[in-house]
């Protein structure tokens, strides 16, 4: 499955704003963008000048993507099927991309970041309903269950997120009491998805 492997502090620093995309660096001085909050390259702080309204809409969907992780066709395919359903074609998006199997694994405190999350993931660690499932993209429904396989849960890097992350996890998650189950108690609202994207310049972008 194909995922962005290159240096991911690039994308921050191309969107100007820091997209929490590395874990524990982020929060510290060591992020770049406390040291060089313009575009990377040559011409990089030429780029910091107001752009036009479509920049600005490429933008913000390049934002979106990058926070979550995912390729251009299948944005654009989760798009095309955000239309389609009823409600706000912005917070379908939004809603679609937050119920990602890698995204649930990042808000229950488990991933350090949503990367490490879809590897863990991808490596079999993350149950759904007490199955397993490796496939990042799955989108999760309303009472589904997420866990962490028994196995995995004395891994010391989960461990070490367990303890020193305490993310609190969002409204439309419930979690159990050990930190290691989380369940999706209602589908989440816009005012309860914390990403710095305007999802109606995404909207105006695909609808062009
Ligand atoms: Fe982005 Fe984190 Fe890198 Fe800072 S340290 S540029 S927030 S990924």
């Amino acid at each position: 499955m194909a995922r962005y492997t290159g240096p991911v502090c690039r994308l921050c620093r191309r969107e100007k704003m820091k997209l929490f995309l590395k874990g524990a660096k982020c929060d510290t001085m060591k992020c770049p963008i406390e040291r060089r909050p313009y575009p990377p390259g040559e011409h990089g702080r030429d780029r910091m000048r107001q752009g036009s309204e479509y920049l600005n809409q490429l933008r913000e969907k390049q934002k979106a993507r990058r926070i979550y992780g995912v390729l251009e066709k299948q944005f654009a395919n989760m798009y095309v099927e955000a239309t389609r359903q009823s409600g706000i074609t912005g917070e379908n998006l939004l809603r679609m991309l937050e119920l990602r199997l890698d995204n649930v694994v990042y808000r229950a405190g488990w991933g350090a970041n949503r990367n490490q999350s879809r590897q863990f993931v991808r490596h079999g660690h993350v149950l759904v309903n007490g199955k397993r499932v490796n496939i990042p993209s799955y989108r999760l429904r309303k009472g589904e269950v997420v866990s962490l396989k028994e196995r995995s849960r004395s891994l010391i890097v989960i461990r070490h997120n367990v303890d020193t992350l305490d993310r609190q996890v969002p409204p439309w998650l419930e979690a159990r009491a050990d930190g290691f189950e989380v369940t999706v108690r209602d589908l989440p609202m816009r005012q309860h998805i914390d990403v710095p994207v305007r999802e109606q310049l995404i909207v105006e972008l695909y609808s062009k």
